[in-house]
């Protein structure tokens, strides 16, 4: 961790200010030392670079679903030309303008994709924080950045005041025990006019998912070694390359063959991945023993709850939920 990150962190539990002791460092970074709680002593280590406040308390639920994206994000730990394009849409309408100087929270960095474009757009500092073993590959992707920092925390104890003026989590609020509790943890670490940002699976347009692949998932392949799910998911992953070059792309141009097609506003848009991307799109489907489909209805009750305001909340790719809002000024 670079010490200028000290500046940001608290202790989850009480809240007082660390002390950061350092035992080894390379350049900047402090590889190994720990962070020591002036209020509670509880000590937080920081192993790899990465300063770490995952306890020994986290539930077997929450285990399983780090142990997942920590292997996914491990193994196909690349950054790709996609990453851009795919995130601005997630997280429409913001822009990339909008990140400029700004203090930013990733809630679910996983590899550290969206961190390191947050840094290109010109945020002033970022922080991106995931419960899985993810960060490694989030640390080693942007450890060159000096305005960005990777921290295992669980978003529901994480380690801030409310220092970010932009917060966002992409992909991961549906995958935590109770996403809602998830969702208002975040929003309680973002300043008074701050932005939040969130991006969901939507129950509308998944019906079909939730009928067949959900069970598949819970009940078989989230639970097999992952060596066999990869090779589960290898004949899948070549069914469907071939649907979105053969079909899915054409259908782009092709309204009429675009209507005729299932789930096409979704899979058109994914038919420019490369087969990589297309293989670990399919895994990340079927590893994760925990995935909610949320309806709009709850999605507009989360920002509610969290009382923001200038809240929009749009329909992305015909299957889930892009939202933003502002925390009031008090
Ligand atoms: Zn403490």
């Amino acid at each position: 961790m670079k010490s200028s990150l000290l500046t940001l962190l608290v202790c989850p539990r009480c809240h007082h200010d660390l002390n950061l002791e350092s035992e080894a460092a390379e350049g900047s970074e402090i590889m190994e030392g720990a962070l020591t709680c002036g209020g509670c002593a509880e000590r937080f280590p920081v192993v790899r670079g990465i300063p770490r406040f995952v306890g020994a308390s986290l539930s077997a639920e929450k285990r399983a679903t780090a142990a997942a994206f920590g292997y996914e994000w491990t193994h196909y730990s690349a950054l790709t030309e996609a990453d851009k394009n795919e995130f601005l849409a997630w997280i429409a309408p913001l822009s990339a303008e909008d990140f400029r100087d700004q203090v930013v929270l990733d809630g679910g960095c996983g590899k550290g994709r969206h961190i390191y474009l947050a840094s290109q757009f010109g945020a002033g500092t970022v922080v991106g924080v995931d419960l899985s073993d993810a960060v490694e590959a989030a640390f080693k992707n942007t450890r060159e950045l000096a305005n960005v920092h990777v921290v295992q925390a669980d978003l529901l104890e994480l380690p801030f005041r409310n220092p970010f003026t932009l917060i966002y989590s992409v992909g991961v609020l549906h995958h935590l025990p109770v996403p809602k509790e998830g969702f208002l943890s975040l929003t309680r670490h973002v300043q008074p006019g701050g932005r939040i940002s969130a991006w969901v699976y939507g129950k509308e347009g998944n019906r079909w998912i939730e009928l067949f692949v959900d069970p598949l998932r819970k009940n078989v392949t989230s639970r097999l070694p992952r060596w066999i799910t990869r090779c589960l998911c290898f004949p899948l992953a070549v069914v469907l390359f071939a649907a979105l070059k053969l079909l899915y792309a054409p259908a782009k141009t092709r309204p009429g063959l675009k209507r005729l097609l299932p789930y096409s506003e979704y899979l058109c848009s994914i038919s420019g991945y490369t087969f990589a991307e297309n293989f670990w799109n399919v895994f990340d489907q079927l590893v994760a023993p925990t995935a909610y489909y949320h309806s709009r209805e709850e999605v507009v009750d989360w920002f509610s709850t969290a009382d923001l305001e200038e809240v929009t909340i749009e329909r992305h790719n015909g299957n889930s939920w892009r939202g933003t809002g502002l925390a009031r000024r008090r």
